[in-house]
């Protein structure tokens, strides 16, 4: 994957991922991007860390996988009472959100190590949570981070008719209550992602609107296995020791709370009112360049906050997260500084909410905006100071 996506060239077909695109062209004025690459490399270079492999980083993926085994090991084998396996299946539901969050997720943007082999055993972390590291390569490091927040593109903003989040989105009558019953919802995506959505994803070979290639030689034998991983960990293990009721009801419970950790946390650095939604003219051209569009529509949340940066991955720093998608996550807090430094400096948007709550207060409004029937977006507000 590279530092970032081509902003000028055809991306039609991507040749990195196979997947297909309408044709859509960023403005090619990278000036901005280019200053601002230079100044963050210069910053590693003059504190002399490198941009992956950081010791900090493998001592915190032994810490979540041991969280994440032991969590497991006593909900299967040691619970015996409800009290017991309810906080057990809490925390392994968060342990699988933060597998998410910071491991596949740094491993899947090649920004974990150095070496692919190693980002691509650590990518394999989402197929053991249930997810599927060939289908999350298109979907969000090719469709979502190019093209965040165009409507038809971006797959993340797409929930069919279950929810408007893009002015661009038909609005149906139900999206009226859009903000109180999405919270429910989000509730079911690791489930969703579970039993539906990579089956439908293959079946269909496409994801949202665009067309993708399914899997095949070794990505479909790490596809298979899996899912037959996944699921012999969530159900075939534990039915062998515990009634059906029983494993359902605390599978329920712990993939509720990893789907909607993983929900809120994408929702809070996109689908709120500081960001946009930008569409392209007739021609299949956006008016910024591809460095601009990220800050358009990418917002930071709670930056002050290490134990939220630590627990989600340094998601709270998307604006880093989408310029430099290579730099592993636990270099986003100093890179910030000069990132927010630099679009001051050439006018360019930097979004931030001060805090988590902040966030969702935000989101919250902006769902309300976008199921109304005359709901017509309000123009950017200034980045708050943090
Ligand atoms: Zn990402």
């Amino acid at each position: 994957m590279p530092q970032s996506p081509p902003q000028t060239a055809d991306v039609t077909r991507s040749p990195s991922t196979g997947a297909v695109a309408d044709r859509l062209k960023f403005n090619g004025d990278n000036t901005f991007q280019r200053e601002l690459r230079r100044r963050v490399e210069a910053h590693f270079k003059r504190n002399g860390h490198g941009q992956r492999d950081s010791g900090q980083m493998y001592l915190k993926t032994a810490i979540i996988l041991a969280v994440f085994a032991i969590a497991y090991v006593l909900l299967v084998f040691v619970a015996t009472t409800w009290w017991q396996g309810l906080p057990l299946s809490i925390v392994l539901g968060v342990a699988m959100a933060q597998i998410g969050f910071n491991i596949q997720h740094d491993a899947g943007h090649q920004a974990y190590s150095e070496r692919r082999r190693v980002n691509r055993w650590m990518a394999m972390t989402l197929d053991l949570v249930g997810g599927s590291s060939y289908i999350w390569q298109r979907k969000h490091a090719h469709l979502h981070h190019t093209y965040v927040n165009i409507d038809g593109h971006d797959g993340d903003i797409h929930l069919g008719a279950l929810a408007r989040f893009s002015p661009a989105q038909k609005r149906h009558w139900h999206h009226r209550w859009q903000h109180l019953y999405l919270w429910v919802l989000y509730g079911f995506t690791a489930v969703s992602w579970h039993l539906h959505d990579d089956f439908r994803d293959i079946a269909t070979a496409t994801i949202g609107k665009q067309r993708f290639p399914r899997p095949r030689g070794k990505d479909l034998a790490v596809f298979v296995l899996g899912k037959l991983v996944f699921f012999g960990l969530a159900f075939g293990l534990p039915l062998a020791f515990h009634p059906l009721g029983t494993v359902v009801l605390f599978y329920a419970v712990t993939a509720m709370v990893a789907g909607l950790l993983l929900a809120l946390v994408f929702q809070l650095a996109h689908a709120v009112e500081e960001a946009a939604f930008p569409s392209p003219d007739e021609s299949g051209r956006m008016d910024t360049p591809w460095a601009i569009h990220q800050l358009q529509t990418t917002v930071n949340f709670a930056r002050d906050n290490r134990v939220i940066t630590w627990l989600v991955g340094g998601l709270n720093f998307q604006v880093e997260h989408h310029l430099f998608p290579r730099i592993c996550h636990v270099h986003y807090p100093a890179i910030a500084r000069v990132v927010e430094a630099t679009c001051r400096e050439y006018g360019v948007p930097y979004h931030a909410n001060r805090s988590f709550s902040a966030g969702i207060a935000s989101h919250y409004r902006w769902l309300r905006r976008m199921g109304r029937p005359d709901a017509v977006p309000a123009p950017l507000k200034p980045a708050p100071q943090t």
